[in-house]
Parts: structure tokens; C-alpha cells; sequence
């Protein structure tokens, strides 16, 4: 037999074992354990759950290392080394929740109930559940075996929901990459999402001066002046090209804040605006478009001072669905749940934003919650959707790390192996295959 007909025999009879590691009660136990762990945030405080991913990973012959962000916060990385040299892949999912929120909860929070096959608790779709989903798959191809080629990394982070703290210092770290992927397991119900909007979150302050509510003229009004100013932002265009799978790009001015009496002329106001851009769009123009209004609103109203800050300036990311990784992911995710996925983009960012860009890898979303779920009382996972999901990771694992040359460009594991980056501003191409 010739060595290569052996391996590809190798290869099958791995691929047939494989999912037979991925059992349900046991995926049901890393989810539920992973909704008990509270890691709300604010105000964080993942270090038990990342600690508890650490212990599940070693356990399944995974090296494992939590990176500290104070005494209750940690994010964890851990690798599952390949035998060869080559571009790994990475799988990532977030530790912290949102809060509860003050709605009604049918079923209790932490408790990760059991009811009509879903798995009940805040996180378990956004994104406990994609945590389990990961578990589940390096336990699978740990125990098969399987020479891989690059290695198996896994990105658990702290801080997603506020400030992208875990994935920042994920960010900082040169022993990962150059990468074939990065695949985020935020809630896709298994589809897969290849663009995610960027934002572009601005506060806006008009500086007025202070004077008494009965002699206003001696004073400037720094809410009438916001108002004017919110009327001029209203009116600027913003360019933007629809984008197939994002849509268009949007606004919203979402808080304001202003005053300190009925009877004191106010000399501060701040809003802050929301801001969703598609690829193609320039943060820096857009910002710059809006000093152009306040510099115009100067010139026609006397007194007119405001000032612009960023508080949040992320991206917009695509992966092209011709990116060979993509149809490659297509085929395994077909393969693993026997349905065929579909392509969409998704309007909210996620990691992705801060990990794309410093390792220039392709990205794919696709993870077991529902996204109509996140954020909302009474979230919940599909057990048979975790399942799906660690079945599809596991090969995805595999075949990816296992046989890259058939998953990528040609040069895929030489000087170009961190893939072709998501958001270089090439037109996205939507023929999928
Ligand atoms: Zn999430």
C-alpha cells in the first residue's frame, strides 16, 4: 500500500471516530457547569469559569494558561500542539454574560436547568454554550489521535460584552499565529456569519456658559445648542455602499444629558451616538465630516463651542465566501449536521474586531445559541444544537489542521500562511457555492 492511500484510510477511519467522542450527556454537563459559574459583567470576574475551562482542557491533554486582569478577572489560552509546524486555528468564545436584566425569568438564572431539550440561564446561548460546543470538540480530536498539522489554539476571554479586554491581550501575544482561521463561536444556530459591521460609538459635549434661568441672554445655552448641533448631524450624508450580507450602514443618537436645574442656564450638554459602518467606510472620514459640522455651526452661531470624542472605534470585518477556508468550513459543517449552512453577516461586532485584525486571518462565526436570544430573560441552548456544534468544530479541527493543502491557498502553510485578512476593502463576492 502506498503511503499515501494508507493515510487517507488513516484519515477516514479517524473522521468515523470522531463523533463518537462528542457525547451528549457529557456536552449537557460542560454547558450547565459553564451557565453555574456567574460571570457577569460588569463587573467581570471570570476567573472561575476560565479556571474551570482550564481544568476541563488539561484534563483532555490540552497545555493551558489563564492570563490574569486583577485578582477576580482572567482569560485563558490553551493549545493542543500539533505534531508538524504549521498555521494553527483559532477557536474563540467569551467568558463574561451580560447581567440579568430586570425582566421575569421563567427558569433560574445559574441554575442551567433542564427543559424541553434546551439548556435555561443567562449565557448559555451568548455564549456558554459555544464554550461547551469548544470543550467538547479538543476533547474529540485530542483523543483521536490525530497528527495534526499546526496547532489547536483556544482564545476563552474576559471583558467581551464591555471593553474586548481578553481579546486585547490575546491580541498581544506573538506565539499565536500565523493562523488558518479564527472561528468565533458566538450564537449563529450553526450558520455561518463571514461579516459583522463595525461601530464607531462618538460623545459629542457643547461647552456653553452657565447663567440664571431669568436672564438667559447672559448666558449660553448649551442645550439649545446641542440641539442645533443633533439637527446638523441629522442632515450630513454619509456615504456608504449597501453591503450584501450587512446592509446599510445606520445611526442612532442613543443618551443625552444636560442641565442642572429648571432654574440655571445649562453651559454643558453631551449625547453620544452610535454609529454601525459597512466595509468600504472610513471611521477617520466620518469623524472628520463631523468636526466639518461643528466648525460650520460655529461660524453661524455666536458663542458655538462643542467637542467630539471616541469611545468606541471598531472595524467593520469580512471574510470573502470564497476564501477557500469558508467553502472548506461550508463543506464540514454540511458534513457534521447533515444540513447545508447558510451565508449571512451580522449587524453586532465581536471579538473578531479586535482578533482579525492583529492576526490577519480569515474569520468565521458560527456557534449553537440563537442570536434573537442574547441579552433577552430566559435564554436558552438547544441541546441538539450543541452537539451540532462540537461535531462541526471537531472536524473542522481536523480537517483543517489534518490535510491543509486542500483548505487553503496553495501557499497557505509557506511566507503567506496567516490567510488573507477579512476587510482589506476588496468588494465582497457573494456567489456562494
Ligand atoms: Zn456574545
Amino acid at each position: 500500500m502506498s503511503k499515501g492511500s494508507k493515510n487517507r484510510k488513516e484519515t477516514a477511519f479517524m473522521e468515523a471516530h470522531l463523533f463518537e467522542s462528542i457525547n451528549e450527556s457529557e456536552m449537557v454537563k460542560f454547558c450547565r457547569d459553564l451557565v453555574r459559574i456567574e460571570s457577569v459583567n460588569p463587573p467581570g470576574e471570570e476567573r472561575a469559569i476560565a479556571e474551570y475551562m482550564a481544568a476541563a482542557l488539561t484534563g483532555f491533554g490540552l497545555e493551558a494558561e489563564l492570563l490574569g486582569h486583577g485578582p477576580k478577572r482572567a482569560s485563558l489560552l490553551a493549545r493542543l500542539r500539533g505534531s508538524e509546524r504549521g498555521p494553527g486555528i483559532l477557536f474563540s468564545g467569551h467568558l463574561d454574560t451580560v447581567p440579568v436584566g430586570n425582566g421575569e425569568w421563567k427558569h433560574d438564572p445559574f441554575s442551567g436547568e433542564i427543559a424541553g431539550g434546551r439548556i435555561w440561564g443567562r449565557g448559555a446561548s451568548d455564549m456558554k454554550g459555544g464554550l461547551a460546543a469548544i470543550i467538547g470538540a479538543a476533547k474529540a480530536v485530542s483523543e483521536s489521535r490525530t497528527p495534526l498539522r499546526g496547532d489547536l489554539i483556544i482564545a476563552a476571554t474576559a471583558g467581551e460584552e464591555v471593553d474586548s479586554l481578553g481579546a486585547e491581550t490575546i491580541a498581544t501575544r506573538r506565539d499565536i499565529g500565523p493562523l488558518r482561521t479564527i472561528l468565533i463561536s458566538e450564537p449563529s444556530l450553526n450558520e455561518i456569519y463571514v461579516a459583522e459591521k463595525g461601530v464607531l460609538w462618538i460623545e459629542l459635549a457643547t461647552h456653553g456658559k452657565t447663567a440664571h434661568g431669568s436672564m438667559p441672554q447672559l448666558g449660553r445655552n448649551a442645550i439649545t445648542m446641542m440641539v442645533a448641533l443633533i439637527e446638523e448631524l441629522e442632515k450630513l450624508k454619509i456615504p456608504f455602499k449597501n453591503h450584501p450580507l450587512l446592509g446599510g450602514f445606520t445611526r442612532s443618537v442613543n443618551t443625552i444629558s444636560g442641565g442642572m436645574k429648571t432654574n440655571v442656564v445649562p453651559d454643558h450638554c453631551v449625547v453620544t451616538i452610535d454609529l454601525r459602518t459597512v466595509p468600504g467606510q472610513n471611521h477617520q472620514e466620518i469623524l472628520k465630516q463631523v468636526e466639518e459640522s461643528i466648525t460650520k455651526l460655529q461660524k453661524k452661531i455666536v458663542g458655538f463651542r462643542a467637542s467630539v470624542k471616541v469611545i468606541n472605534d471598531r472595524l467593520p470585518i469580512e471574510t470573502s465566501p470564497e476564501e477557500p477556508v469558508v467553502r472548506k468550513f461550508m463543506e464540514i459543517a454540511r458534513d457534521a449536521t447533515g444540513k447545508r449552512p447558510i451565508l449571512k453577516g451580522v449587524s453586532y461586532y465581536t471579538d473578531a474586531s479586535v482578533l482579525v485584525p492583529a492576526f490577519k486571518a480569515p474569520m468565521i462565526i458560527c456557534g449553537p445559541g440563537d442570536p434573537a436570544l442574547a441579552h433577552r430573560p430566559d435564554e436558552y441552548v438547544e441541546i441538539s444544537k450543541l452537539v451540532e456544534s462540537a461535531k462541526i468544530y471537531a472536524l473542522a479541527a481536523l480537517k483543517l489542521l489534518q490535510n491543509p493543502d486542500s483548505a487553503s491557498h496553495p501557499d497557505a502553510n509557506a511566507e503567506d500562511s496567516g490567510g488573507r485578512s477579512a476587510n482589506e476593502g476588496r468588494p465582497l463576492d457573494n456567489r456562494i457555492p
